[in-house]
C-alpha cells in the first residue's frame, strides 16, 4: 500500500528549486505533520483579536521576526474574500511584508501582458508569490520560469486541473487533524458541485496520502466528479460509495463537505438554473444534520449560497465548522510559508 501511495503521490514540484505549492500532493505526510504542528504553535501564540484586527502587535513576538526580511506578492485575477485575506494575515504573522494586487483591472494583463511577464515582475520585488488565477494551464506553464516559490490560491477549475486549490486543502486537512486527532480512517462525504469545484478534487488528493480513506460522493445531479478524479480514486484504491440523496449517506460519516454550484465556470449552454431543480436531495439543513452522528462535522470552503446548497439553520450547531476552517487557514498558510521559505 505504501508503494502504491508513493506512486500516486505526484509531488510535481516537490523536488524543484524553488519549492512551489501548486498541487495538494506537493507536501508529503511527514512535511504536512510538521506544517500542522508549527501551525498549532502559531495558533497558540496569536490571540483571536490579533487575527480579527490584523494588528501584528498581538502576534507572538517570537514569530513576528521569523521572516521579517522577506517580501511576498499576493495577487488575484478572480474574486476572493477568504483566501487573499488569509494569505495577507498569514504573511503578517511571520513578519513578511506584503504587496497585494487584488484588483485584476489594475494589472497590465488587461493590456495583453502575459502571465509569465507579470510573474517575472513580481519576482523582482518579492521572495514568494501567492496568487489566484483563472486558468490552470497558463499557471503551470508560467511558473517554470520563476526562481522564487509560487503558491497557488486556486488555479483554474476542477475540469481543468487535478488539484487546483492546494492551500484550501491544507486548511481543510489541518481542521480534520485538529478535530479528529488523526487523519487515517476517515469517512468523508462530498456534496454539491464535484465537477467544477476545485477544493474537493484537491482535498481528495491530499487525503489520499492517509490510510483507509473512504469517500461518500453525493453530487448535485449533472455535476458529478470528472473522469480524471474518478480515475484517480479508482487507481489509488480509495474506497468510495455514490449517492444521490444526502439522507442515504451513513449517519456515522466523519465529515459532510458541502460546496456551492460554481456557475462562473460553466461553459456556454450550461447554467445554474438547470441544476437547482435537482438540488433538494443534496441540500443540507439542521433537520437533515440531526440524522447524523454527534461527531459528524460539516465543512464548507465558502462562499456559500444560502438557500441553495444549505440554509442558515445549522449555523449555531457545534458541528458546523466553516468559521473554524477559516480561522485555521491563517495558521496553516503561515506554517506553509515558513516551510517554503526556511
Ligand atoms: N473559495 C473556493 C474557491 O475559490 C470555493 C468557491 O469559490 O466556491 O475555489
Amino acid at each position: 500500500m505504501e508503494g502504491l501511495k508513493a506512486n500516486l503521490t505526484k509531488q510535481v514540484f516537490q523536488n524543484t528549486n524553488p519549492r512551489h505549492f501548486l498541487d495538494s500532493q506537493d507536501f508529503n505526510r511527514d512535511e504536512l505533520a510538521g506544517i500542522f504542528s508549527f501551525a498549532d504553535e502559531l495558533r497558540a501564540g496569536a490571540t483571536e483579536e490579533s487575527i480579527r484586527t490584523g494588528r501584528d502587535t498581538f502576534f507572538s513576538p517570537d514569530h513576528r521576526t521569523l521572516h521579517s526580511d522577506k517580501r511576498i506578492t499576493i495577487a488575484s485575477t478572480q474574486p476572493s474574500t477568504r483566501t487573499i485575506e488569509s494569505f495577507k494575515t498569514a504573511a503578517n504573522i511571520l513578519g513578511i511584508a506584503d504587496n497585494a494586487i487584488t484588483d485584476p483591472g489594475i494589472m497590465s494583463m488587461v493590456k495583453g501582458e502575459s502571465l509569465s511577464d507579470t510573474l517575472l515582475t513580481f519576482q523582482q520585488n518579492s521572495d514568494i508569490i501567492a496568487m489566484r488565477h483563472y486558468d490552470a494551464p497558463s499557471v503551470i506553464e508560467a511558473i517554470k520560469k520563476l526562481n522564487i516559490p509560487y503558491v497557488s490560491g486556486g488555479h483554474g477549475n476542477g475540469t481543468q486541473a487535478e488539484s487546483c486549490h492546494p492551500t484550501q486543502s491544507l486548511l481543510d486537512v489541518y481542521t480534520l487533524q485538529r478535530t479528529f486527532g488523526e487523519l487515517d480512517n476517515l469517512d468523508i462525504a462530498f456534496l454539491g458541485d464535484l465537477k467544477f469545484g476545485r477544493t474537493i478534487n484537491s482535498l481528495a488528493r491530499m487525503m489520499a496520502m492517509y490510510d483507509n480513506l473512504h469517500l461518500h460522493l453525493c453530487p448535485t445531479k449533472g455535476l458529478e466528479f470528472n473522469e480524471h478524479d474518478m480515475e484517480f480514486i479508482k487507481a489509488s484504491g480509495i474506497g468510495y460509495t455514490e449517492y444521490d440523496n444526502v439522507l442515504d449517506i451513513p449517519h456515522w460519516v466523519n465529515v459532510l463537505y458541502l460546496t456551492r454550484i460554481q456557475e462562473e465556470y460553466m461553459p456556454k449552454g450550461m447554467n445554474k438554473e438547470q441544476y437547482l431543480k435537482d438540488i433538494e436531495p443534496v441540500r443540507m439543513n439542521q433537520a437533515k444534520l440531526n440524522r447524523f452522528s454527534n461527531d459528524t462535522i460539516v465543512l464548507h470552503p465558502y462562499p456559500r449560497n444560502i438557500d441553495f446548497e444549505m440554509d442558515e439553520s445549522m449555523d449555531n450547531d457545534p458541528r458546523f465548522l466553516p468559521n473554524e476552517q477559516m480561522y485555521n487557514g491563517v495558521f496553516a498558510r503561515a506554517a506553509m510559508f515558513n516551510e517554503i521559505l526556511k
